[in-house]
């Protein structure tokens, strides 16, 4: 059975990222959407609960995807499904830079893992998570930027976030 790995922080999902998970659900038997707590992210939007819930919620019409979360290095998470393929999104030139390292030190702690890439639709290669959370911040419609299931759900945050601040 083929296993493909699909890691982020998903903080939150995208619909650029859901575009990468469903191509890779036709091509491969089994994926797995990682939800990894990066440590250099400082201060999320979402919690990890939270982020793997959303991602759930967006994922469940493909039966061959489930999800998962990892606070360790990507390269040893791989390490317990063996023979999987790690499958990330390009955006631009300066993501495959960001990969391409990556993708140096993951072999060095893992050697057999691989990792493929898939060029971003060229209606997603300008959306990020950032780009989503500053939105929500300034309360604009995410309609077409993020699942419809999950935008209550950022909004809510949103809002939470604007009276924290006492605006
Ligand atoms: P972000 O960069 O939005 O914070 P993540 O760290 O969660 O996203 O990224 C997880 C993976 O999804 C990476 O491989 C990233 O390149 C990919 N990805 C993110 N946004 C898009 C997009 N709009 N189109 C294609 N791939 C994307």
């Amino acid at each position: 059975m083929s296993i493909a790995i699909c890691p982020g922080s998903f903080d939150p999902i995208t619909l650029g990222h859901l575009n990468i998970i469903r191509r890779t659900s036709r091509i491969f038997d089994r994926v797995i959407v990682c939800v990894m707590f990066n440590s250099t992210k400082t201060s999320p939007m979402f919690t990890v609960e939270e982020r793997v819930d959303m991602v759930r919620r967006a994922v469940s019409r493909y039966p061959n995807v489930t999800v998962d979360s990892y606070s360790g290095l990507l390269a040893e998470y791989a390490k317990a499904h063996e023979g999987a393929v790690l499958v990330k999104g390009l955006r631009a030139a300066s993501d495959f830079e960001y990969e391409f390292q990556m993708n140096l030190i993951n072999k060095k702690i893992n050697p057999s893992l691989e990792t493929m890439f898939l060029t971003s639709d060229g209606k997603y290669t300008f959306l990020s998570s950032s780009v989503v959370r500053e939105m929500a911040q300034y309360g604009a419609d995410l309609s077409g930027l993020v699942p419809n299931e999950i935008i209550e759900d950022i909004e809510r945050k949103a809002k939470q976030w604007r009276s924290h601040d006492g605006k």
